[in-house]
Parts: structure tokens; sequence; C-alpha cells
């Protein structure tokens, strides 16, 4: 497969098409952003690990019958992805409260929850990715009612296999988002999971493996990643 024509290009990945149009191949920059891009940087090597990490869930996820776009590994930095309309939509699910949850109910960093949480956030940059409920996602077009429960649905299930993974490998799944895009009349999971885009803290320690230490400057961020890939890797 080679790279024809660069079709978008995000904050971490970038999207080239190829000479299959149902297929097109997924770049991971070094770049990271946070705060809704307030903080830039580069974390070395994230891309060249996050391909990888995320080739091995979606792997494992395909496994467990959870179809995805991925469709295999090229290099260190590339993976051969299905075409999809992407939802305008990030689900952001969570086993313990951290991040924006805690900053929006008051709760301490680590509170566990009950049940797992499910949230809509509306895909725009300029508006900082605001919270949005169902009624919106109907009233906007933004997705379907079949296309609601079935993303709703696909979203919890991915929660209990990943969260059976990374339990294997020393690690708790916090909390994570998910985009899901539309090929033919299916929805599938598309973007990546990562470091990222999950909230992943070692067991025993407490240690955080994900995007958390760039965010907070807490150092020690390429090895966490590093070591996220390790054990995703065993
Ligand atoms: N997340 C993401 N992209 C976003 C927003 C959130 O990947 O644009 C992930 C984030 O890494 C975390 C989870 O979704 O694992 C919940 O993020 P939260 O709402 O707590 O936002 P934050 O405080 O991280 O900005």
């Amino acid at each position: 497969m080679t790279k024809l024509e660069k079709i978008y290009e995000g904050k971490a990945k970038i999207l080239y098409t190829t000479e299959d149009p149902d297929l097109l191949i997924q770049y991971f920059k070094d770049d990271a952003t946070a705060f809704n891009a307030q903080k830039k940087g580069t974390i070395a090597e994230k891309g060249i690990m996050n391909n990888h990490i995320a080739a091995k869930i979606f792997k494992h996820l395909a496994a467990e019958g959870i179809e995805s776009h991925f469709v295999e590994l090229l290099n260190d930095r590339e993976m051969l992805v299905k075409r999809v309309q992407i939802v305008p939509l990030e689900i952001i699910i969570r086993n313990r409260a951290a991040g924006s949850l805690c900053r929006l109910l008051g709760l301490t960093e680590g509170m566990t929850l009950a049940s797992p949480t499910l949230e809509f956030c509306y895909k725009d940059d300029a508006l900082g990715d605001p919270q949005v409920n169902e009624y919106h996602i109907r009233a906007l077009k933004w997705a379907s009612d079949d296309e609601i429960r079935s993303i709703t649905t696909e979203a919890f299930r991915i929660n209990e296999v990943l969260k059976k993974f990374f339990l294997n490998l020393k690690i708790e799944l916090i909390d994570f988002k998910l985009e899901f895009g539309r090929v033919q009349n299916r929805i599938i999971l598309a973007d990546e999971i990562s470091p990222d885009t999950c909230r992943l803290w070692e067991i025993g320690t407490g240690n955080k493996l994900d995007k958390d230490r760039f965010r907070r400057d807490l150092g020690h961020v390429e090895q966490a990643y590093q070591e996220v890939l390790r054990r995703v890797s065993q």
C-alpha cells in the first residue's frame, strides 16, 4: 500500500488515501496536546508506541468479536484502516473518577464508581468538545437512535473486554475515549486506543502510565508509554 493523498491531519495522527478507495493509512505522530490544545509538546517516539499499542488492542478486540477499522500494522508509525465516516462524537467511559468528572462534580481522583458511566461529547475543538446528551445527538442528526444504541452497547462491551485485558497486565483501566465510524450500514470502532486516550494506573503502585504524565508534567512520560507497550506485547 502506498500513501497517495493526505486527507486529514489531526493533533496526533494523519490520514492518507491509498490505491484502494475503502482503505486509508493512519500515521501516528509524536505531537502531544492537552487542555484543548493550549498545552503543546512532543513525546519522543510516541507515534511508534501508540501505533503498536493500538494495533495490539484492536487485534485483541477483534479476537473478542469487536470490529474496528483496523486492518493491519504496516510499519512502526502506520496502520492500514478501513475508511469510515466518523460520527462527530467522543464517547467517554469511566470506571473511576478522574479528570473532567472530578472537576465537574467535585470528586476525589480515583473514587470508585458503583457502575461504569458513559458521556457523549461533540467533537469540535473550537468549542472544546462540549458534553452533550442523546437529545442533542438526535436533534442535530449526529447519529440515529439505532446508532446511539449500538454505540452505547459496544462502548460498554469494549470496557468489559479492556478492563480484563489490562488487569492481566497489572494495569487498571480508569477511563477512556472512543470514536466510532460508519462503513456500509454498520457502525464500527475507529480512531485509536492508546495511553493518549485512556487513563491507565499500575496496580499496586497507582503509577500513572498515560498522558496525564504529560498533562501534569509528572516526568517519565516516554517510559510510561514504553511500559504499556512492553506489557501489551507480552
Ligand atoms: N480523552 C481523549 N480525548 C479527548 C478528551 C478525553 O482521549 O479529547 C480521554 C482522556 O485521555 C481520558 C478520558 O478520555 O482517558 C476522560 O477524559 P476527561 O473527560 O477526564 O478529560 P481530561 O480531564 O483528560 O481533559
